[in-house]
């Protein structure tokens, strides 16, 4: 399965294989449905079609919360309100929003400042200056790169409050709360009565349990540089996140810039075009699937090794449509299906 061939490049990053007639059994139900700016389905396993529905209408309810209390699109969300108070004033917030603030604040700090969630004054900038069709100033990258870091949020978990420490600094949680939002998701499916869950925003997915069938659910990684996949996962209560610094792009002056900033030096991340990061959680496998994809593979390694990201699994897709390199960790290889 890991092979490879010729061009083209894929724009979502994991496919969830389709499933086929099966022989009576537990009831299946799945629903896909447009949320957080990108495509959801959410399958529940159950024994009966009821607790099934349930189970998938409890997943989508917590993929909303996750939507409305964190989207930096969202005007009056948590993160939305604590983007545009002035700085020092301390906001209320969910048990939800402080948990995915205080996660990203840990794995900032754990892989080097290459996931960072107070990135956005260096996303915003390179967007604009995308959109006028010039590289950002070093003055621009000065002043913006003076607003990140994860020392400019402050939190008061004892009261659930957070603010930020300056006039301009910007949240943006767009590289993690995809992830806990299927974290939640399964959650409430589990508690609705699911016996197998698979939620699926936007190529991010968390198995839980079993398929319909009792096997391992299998979710496909895409090719990052033709149409089809380049391997199939078998998932038992894992997540799995891929971000690639190819997926998603500024064009400026004819050259791709992803939209994975290196927060260290205030450009778009060069490294590899995918990285698949498998975890027992989706918060976890999503925010390490952005920081590796600033970090180069060797840098990478590094940090898996010297026991800086526990749990943690990865599989690099780098070279070219011509020769693609592919390397991963030992523990990866054990979710190949056969
Ligand atoms: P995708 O949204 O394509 O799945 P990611 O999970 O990697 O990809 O998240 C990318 C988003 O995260 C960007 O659109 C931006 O909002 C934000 N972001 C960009 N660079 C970083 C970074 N270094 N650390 C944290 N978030 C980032
Ligand atoms: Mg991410």
């Amino acid at each position: 399965m890991l092979r490879a061939r010729t061009a083209g490049l894929a724009v979502a990053a994991v496919a969830v294989l389709g499933g086929c007639q099966r022989p009576p059994g537990p009831a299946r139900a799945s629903h896909a449905r447009e949320i957080m700016g990108t495509l959801a389905e959410v399958t529940a396993v159950a024994a009966d079609r009821m607790t099934a529905d349930a189970a998938v209408a409890a997943g989508y309810a917590r993929l909303e919360d996750v939507n409305r209390l964190m989207s930096d699109y969202v005007a009056d969300s948590e993160v939305g309100r604590l983007n545009s108070l002035p700085a020092g004033t301390p906001i209320a917030v969910s048990p939800e929003t402080l948990h995915c603030l205080q996660r990203a604040l840990e794995i900032c700090r754990a892989s080097g400042g290459t996931f960072d969630a107070t990135c956005r004054p260096l996303v915003r900038l390179w967007k604009q200056a995308a959109a006028e069709g010039r590289l950002p100033s070093a003055d621009e990258l000065r002043q913006a790169r003076a607003l990140v870091g994860p020392d400019r949020i402050a939190i008061d978990a004892e009261r659930r409050c957070v603010w930020r420490v300056a006039d301009g600094v910007q949240v943006d949680l767009g590289g993690i709360a995809k992830g806990y939002a299927l974290d939640l998701a399964a959650e409430a499916m589990r508690g609705a009565g699911a016996s197998g869950a698979l939620v699926n925003v936007g190529g991010d997915v968390r198995a839980v349990g079993r398929d319909a069938d009792g096997r391992p659910w299998q979710v496909g990684v895409k090719h990052p540089f033709q149409d089809g996949l380049f391997a199939v996962l078998s998932l038992t209560d894992r997540a799995v996140a891929t971000s690639g610094v190819q997926q998603r792009f500024y064009e400026i002056g004819g050259r791709r810039y992803s939209h994975i900033i290196d927060p260290r030096s205030g450009w778009p991340a060069e490294q590899s075009p995918s990285v698949t990061v498998i975890a027992a959680d989706g918060l976890t496998a999503d925010a390490w699937a952005t920081a590796f994809s600033v970090l180069s593979v060797e840098e990478g390694r590094g940090l898996i090794e010297a026991g800086g990201a526990p749990g943690v699994e990865v599989l690099w897709i780098s070279g070219s449509a011509e020769e693609p390199v592919a390397d991963m960790t030992p523990g990866f290889a054990g979710y190949l299906a056969e």
